[in-house]
């Protein structure tokens, strides 16, 4: 139940309670020729929203030509260090049109990404494609379909309208979903104010994100909390492949959700060191660095906390640093425990690690395909074709024997943790291709597919193939 009684429960926008410099009313501007794209209807369900967006109202309330009876429409100030340099940001192309209360009682902010310009556009248009705001349909929901807390996605609504970038592309509105678009660089934005805001925002982000705890220092508790939360996303980010590409303070969430999706994509190859944003020329954000990475932005965040933490200056500072220097343990025991339910293994020994690192460094070493990789694991009596790993396989075997569990069990354990299928970069850029000439049927399926990745259906095998060399994505782009 994630509802605070302090909070009112009526108000279509609690986060107008807040200081008035952390955001600004602003109407999303109205287009011409709307047009429903996509609109998820088991989320719009079970977020309890079907009675609020109905068939008639649902392109104009999604595409912002229309406004949600008493809702104030605003854009959040944010700040953030985008590939390390601190920048003044805020929502340039996003508004808030709504709160929304679902039947379990969480209060969910409802968003629309590209509905126009806001006093925080800079040299923006406000805008978005259709492609990238379908392509952040996609992942968000297949995201949420391997258990990766993530923002979702209700709607895209095509605009009608021509966005320019390198070349003229259709415009288009994602609606947005989440428990509550507070980054940590929301934090660094009121910390450039006064204590007294950075206050305001964190006893409104404890009341909405932890109403259940009970603390005699609610912004200690809120900042293990954040770390904790961050701590488990990024491990399960590292255990199904999954490389961010933009991980700027201001794209990460105080909820724990993955948010903002860019440049993202999946690995296919496995390796360490993979970097497919185009603009990251230096692997800031590859995919072993996204834990360093996730620490080095919370320590950003501690230090807007620093004030609150404590009255003696120095002490804040070491409640602070001992906070931080805690992810690396909880980040090592998440990331630990699920490696091992990805092999099976029910248990802990203190070789484990070892097993498992070094299962990884002859997937590297043979450029094998992460994804598949489990699943073929999972084959019974599998023999690879590469002798170099029958010597892993047997320790493997060795140690799946020492367990009480039989195989079987620890073969269920796999499958309910090792995707079949997740979306592939070229299998995502294909269906976007026939998207935006207006053929969805790709789409579609590959959506309808990616709901279930974890079942080992015969007609889904195609989409579990990596793609041939040629198709490979290196470079995947902001297209924003
Ligand atoms: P992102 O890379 O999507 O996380 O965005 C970084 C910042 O640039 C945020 O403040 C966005 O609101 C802003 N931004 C991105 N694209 C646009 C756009 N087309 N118009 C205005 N602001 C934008
Ligand atoms: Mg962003």
């Amino acid at each position: 139940m994630n509802i605070n009684k302090d909070m009112k429960h009526t108000s279509k926008n609690t986060y107008l309670e807040l200081p008035g410099i952390l955001y600004t009313k602003q109407m999303p501007t109205p287009v011409k020729e709307p047009e429903m794209i996509i609109f998820n209807e088991d989320l719009s369900k079970s977020l309890g929203l079907n009675k609020t967006i109905n068939e008639s109202n649902a392109t104009s309330v999604l595409v912002g030509n229309t406004i949600l009876e008493d809702s104030i429409p605003i854009s959040q100030s944010y700040a953030g260090h985008q590939f390390g340099h601190f920048t003044i940001l805020g929502d340039g192309r996003a508004i808030l049109i709504s709160e929304h209360i679902t039947p379990d009682l969480e209060r969910i902010d409802i968003q629309l990404k590209g509905s126009g310009e806001t006093p925080y556009s800079r040299r923006g248009d406000g805008r978005a494609t259709l492609s990238s705001m379908l392509r952040e349909y996609i992942i968000s929901e297949a995201m949420a379909s391997l258990h990766i807390k993530t923002t979702r996605s209700l709607a895209v609504v095509s605009t009608g309208e021509q966005v320019i970038r390198e070349q003229i592309q259709s415009g288009a509105v994602l609606t947005r979903i989440s428990k509550g678009h507070i980054r940590v660089g929301t934090f660094q934005f009121a910390a450039l104010k006064d204590t007294e805001t950075i206050k305001a925002l964190a006893d409104y982000t404890f009341k909405r994100f932890y109403p259940e705890i009970d603390s005699t220092n609610p912004y200690i508790t809120l900042l293990d909390k954040v770390v904790d939360a961050q701590a488990e996303l990024i491990a399960k980010w590292q255990q199904i492949g999954f490389i961010h590409g933009v991980m700027n303070t201001d794209n990460m969430s105080i909820a724990g959700e993955t948010i903002d999706y860019g440049p993202c994509a999946f690995m296919d190859t496995y390796h360490p060191n993979t970097v497919f944003s185009s603009i990251d020329q230096q692997g800031r954000y590859s995919y072993k660095n996204q834990p360093l990475i996730a620490q080095w932005n919370l320590a950003r965040f501690a230090e807007t906390l620093i004030p609150l933490l404590h009255d003696d200056q120095n002490k804040a500072i070491k409640i602070a640093e001992s906070s931080i220097e805690h992810f690396t343990e909880l980040y090592e025991t998440y990331w630990l425990n699920g490696m091992r339910k990805k092999i099976g293994l029910f248990t802990n020994e203190s070789s484990d690690r070892i097993l498992i690192e070094e299962l990884l460094d002859h997937m590297a070493k043979e450029k094998l395909d992460f994804t598949n990789t489990f699943i073929d694991l999972m084959t019974p009596n599998y023999r690879s074709p590469l002798k170099t790993i029958d010597e892993w396989l047997l320790k493997w075997h060795d140690r799946l024997n020492k367990q009480a569990e039989s195989f079987e069990e620890s073969m269920t354990l796999m499958r309910s943790v090792n995707p079949y299928v997740i979306p592939r970069n070229h299998q995502v850029e294909l269906a976007l291709k026939d998207a935006v000439m207006g053929d969805m049927s790709a789409f579609t399926r590959l959506l309808e597919v990616l709901k279930s990745p974890f079942e080992h259906k015969l007609n889904h095998k195609q989409y579990t193939l990596p793609p041939e060399p040629s198709k490979e994505v290196y470079k995947t782009y902001c297209g924003t």
